[in-house]
């Protein structure tokens, strides 16, 4: 093989960059592609990662992350990482609820084709009357996309559409509000209706779609310290704490690239995959429009207990997993004996003593959210934290409202080998790990079609 090796740097290793190289490499039969993964931070995840606490001595996420059927990319990465064992997948779409009366309510979709297996689950729930079931099954309409067209779906909002749909408040308040606010982190008012009907078709696009998968491990388990392996047997470099701070593009039409040490290098191809809200801060010396997306926080928190939360207390704990209705917190994940992990989207428009969540002091938000589990939990008041950690992601997600669709459109690169690359990028898909491996899985694809015809 004579063939002169192609040098490819990915800026940014987040989920987006770390796959893009996975997959350059797992198909670069004849070791064509000579890769730099450079990353400004010290460690390999960006929004998704875990680390050790120094307090209690346990490695925690930054974030509870959630998976699901369609994430086909997700799947595919992990498998060739051969971490595809550290997700628990669930048989059937089941998901648990308490109210603020302690009542328990539990959502279970049988197994069998989707949507019939959400509208069979819908007339179960106990938490919805007859009038509400009835008027769930109006989304059917949704599902014949002639009665909505994506063109009419890109100009309307979720909040429009399900009234359109004539969806009751109980519907709204015990299915529609916690599955938007997990997905989309975000108001409903502010979600794109074709976004949302993107997940939906995803969604059910066959058995087992819906279901959701919940990693057993911590984040770098699961998506880092296997990928770490496959991408060092591979010879990819990986190069921490290096900012790219210029992408030059030559008369020969490479890349110099330049980093905050002050050295630079020249590359054939450029994959920029810095996270959306940072790529203004690489100089460019071509023009190229960057997205102007809106961000929404995650608040994340860990609360470990003195002694074993009792079977009793969580005791419908499904994968771990129990959803809140009618407090800030949202969601708890079961992760150890000791050890629960709350979820709390929305943090910056939901607001508790009037303030903003994110705006909270760590003991504020504490108290808030064991009063959230001392009301909706029977015995809950009878456990002793001893430790507890509060994490903000302030740019967790971007909010795909009306406008993203054409932020996200506009900057599809027209620079001969430059690519964008990220949650953000191509997909119409709304901001997830699925968003950021499936657009890192399509740019390998268009990569490999160029050297390998
Ligand atoms: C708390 C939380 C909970 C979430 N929950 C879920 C969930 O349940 N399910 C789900 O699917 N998704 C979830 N997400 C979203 C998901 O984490 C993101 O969509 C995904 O990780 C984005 O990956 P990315 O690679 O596109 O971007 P990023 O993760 O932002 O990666 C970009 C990387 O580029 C680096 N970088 C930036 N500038 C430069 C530069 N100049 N030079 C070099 N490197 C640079 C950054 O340091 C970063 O590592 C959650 C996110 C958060 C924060």
């Amino acid at each position: 093989m004579n063939q002169k090796r192609i040098k490819i740097c990915i800026a940014g290793a987040g989920l987006a960059g770390l796959s893009t190289a996975v997959f350059l490499k797992k198909n670069d039969a004849e070791n064509l592609f000579e890769i730099d993964l450079v990353e400004s931070s010290p460690k390999l995840g960006g929004r998704a990662y875990s680390f050790v606490d120094r307090d209690s001595g346990l490695t925690l996420d930054n974030g509870q992350h959630i998976l699901a059927g369609w994430y086909s990319a997700t799947l595919e990465f992990l498998k060739i990482c051969n971490s595809q064992f550290q997700l628990n997948f669930q048989k059937k779409l089941e998901i648990n609820f308490y109210n603020t009366e302690k009542k328990y309510f539990k959502l279970s979709c049988p197994k069998i084709f989707s949507p019939l297996n959400l509208f069979i689950g819908i007339l179960k729930f106990d938490a919805l009357g007859l009038k509400d079931k009835l008027r769930f099954l109006k989304i059917r309409k949704l599902i014949n996309r002639e009665a909505y067209s994506p063109d009419y779906l890109k100009k309307i909002n979720v909040s429009d559409l399900l009234f359109e749909l004539k969806q009751t408040e109980n519907n709204i308040r015990y299915f529609w509000e916690p599955f938007l606010l997990a997905v989309f982190n975000c108001k409903t008012d502010e979600i794109n209706a074709d976004v949302f009907m993107n997940v939906l078709i995803e969604g059910f696009s066959g058995n087992g779609k819906s279901n959701l998968l919940i990693p057993d491990k911590d984040l770098n388990s699961l998506f880092i310290n296997n990928a770490i392996n496959f991408l060092s047997d591979n010879a990819v470099e990986i190069k921490l704490n290096k900012r790219i701070e210029e992408i030059f593009k030559n008369n020969q039409g490479n890349f110099n690239v330049k980093f905050n040490s002050g050295e630079s290098n020249e590359y054939s191809i450029m994959i920029n995959a810095a996270s959306f809200f940072r790529l203004n801060e690489i100089k460019l010396n071509f023009e190229c429009d960057l997205p102007k997306l809106k961000t929404s926080s995650i608040i994340s928190v860990h609360l470990i207990f003195k002694e074993y939360i009792p079977e009793e207390i969580l005791k419908n704990n499904s994968f771990g997993m129990t959803g809140l209705i009618g407090t800030n917190t949202q969601w708890i994940f079961k992760k150890s004996e000791r050890h629960l992990s709350l979820v709390i989207s929305g943090a910056d428009f939901i607001e508790h003593n009037g303030k903003k969540l994110i705006d909270l002091d760590k003991e504020e938000i504490i108290k808030m959210c064991t009063n959230d589990l001392k009301n909706c939990l029977s015995g809950f008041d009878t456990l002793e934290i001893s430790d507890s950690k509060v994490i903000k992601e302030k740019r967790a997600t971007f909010i795909p409202n009306i406008d993203s669709i054409n932020e996200r459109k506009k900057c599809n690169s027209n620079i001969e080998n430059y690519y964008f690359c990220g949650d953000w990028a191509e997909t119409d898909l709304p901001s997830t790990i699925e968003a950021a491996i499936r657009n890192g899985k399509k740019i390998s694809e268009k990569i490999l079609k160029n050297f390998y015809k």
